[in-house]
């Protein structure tokens, strides 16, 4: 820290991402991405854009709105889209998070960053004993609501009901659902829109849509809500998508079968490796997402994690109270989850 960073940051306490190692032999199941390339005409498509690369991008970002709103059948000026989710989550709290925010004690480790960033104060309520999210502990609450649908790093999923139900007993706070993880085999709130003026739903292209380099993250929700997000990105970074981005993130959805082709083999790589792990005697909560919350029998996540890590195996440890016998298995190919579950064989040998 030097001498002349603002008083304002010194307290700041930063997110500390998985580790993303430059050697190339490692199964990489620690964060979340897609195991598959990005779909056919991606790389095409970005390529005829960097012909344009001496112009501006397209601050509407039209095409790819377009897309979205046809995708989601939603109208134009009901999406927003940013550099990754990330930053649209964090206009979000910047915008309505004012009179401060709550979210659940074990969820996305931004949420706290950006609390901390943007000075909110953040009211933390636990999950229940089985880490499900009660929404009755969420009524009558003063201050925007952040949900993770399904939650990180648990990937349990509330019913819509449940996010209906916070928000009807919010109806003057804005409630955002990070739905990183949706479409692996939960609901999108975008269905309650027309009955809630107060949810946002945000989502990205990182996990289920190959393009997490590319960073690009949307938000669906009423035209006002979009307007305030338009309101705090033109007044920080107006070009916030670029053209490259735009491009590759038009090209993906125009390939919806490639889209549902990998979702649905991540979900059937999930199930296998959820039963072969319970056989291992592993306790396995029930996921909705690209990943596997997993107990070892007998042994800490931080051990887990370092006796995989030595058969050049990467998952994700949380070093943080409630959770430390657990750790996170992203949900890879086959072959990668055939290779964890090998590995883990050899550990219990
Ligand atoms: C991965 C993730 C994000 C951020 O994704 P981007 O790559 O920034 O689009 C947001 N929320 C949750 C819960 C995530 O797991």
């Amino acid at each position: 820290m030097s001498r002349f960073l603002s008083e304002n940051n010194r307290d700041l306490k930063a997110y500390v991402p998985g580790e993303q190692p430059k050697v190339k032999n490692l199964v990489k199941l620690n964060t979340n991405e897609s195991p598959f390339l990005p779909a056919p005409g991606v790389q095409e498509a970005v390529k005829q854009a960097a012909d344009s690369l001496q112009l501006y991008n397209d601050l509407s970002a039209a095409r790819l709105t377009g897309l979205l709103a046809k995708t989601y059948d939603v109208k134009e000026t009901q999406v927003f889209v940013g550099n990754g989710s990330d930053e649209v989550l964090a206009f979000a709290f910047q915008a309505f998070g004012g009179g401060g925010v709550t979210f659940p004690d074990i969820t996305y480790g931004c949420y706290t960053v950006w609390a901390g960033l943007y000075h909110l104060d953040a009211r933390i309520i636990s999950l229940k004993e089985d880490f499900s999210i009660d929404p009755a502990d969420y009524r009558g609450n003063d201050r925007c609501v952040v949900i993770a649908n399904p939650n990180a790093p648990t990937g349990m999923a509330l019913p819509l009901s449940a996010i209906a139900e916070i928000a009807a007993h919010n109806p003057d706070q804005v409630v955002i659902v990070d739905e990183a993880y949706v479409d692996f085999g939960a609901e999108s709130a975008v269905a309650l829109l027309p009955e809630y003026d107060n949810i946002l739903v945000v989502q990205t292209f990182s996990k289920s849509r190959q393009l997490a380099g590319a960073r690009l993250g949307f938000a669906i929700g009423s035209e006002e809500l979009i307007a305030d997000l338009n309101l705090i990105r033109y007044s920080f970074h107006p070009y916030n998508v670029n053209s490259l981005t735009q491009a590759a993130g038009a090209a993906a959805l125009e390939q919806p079968e490639y889209f549902e082709a990998c979702r649905q083999t991540i979900m059937e790589n999930r199930a296998w490796t959820k039963t072969e792990l319970e056989k291992l005697g592993f306790r396995v909560l029930d996921s909705k997402a690209n990943f596997l919350f997993v107990q070892a029998p007998g042994m800490n996540g931080a051990e887990y994690q370092k006796k995989l890590r030595e058969k050049n195996i990467l998952i994700r440890y949380f070093d943080q109270p409630r959770i430390r016998d657990f750790t996170r298995v992203t949900i890879g190919s086959k072959t990668q989850m055939e290779k964890l579950i090998e590995a883990t064989k050899e550990i219990w040998a």
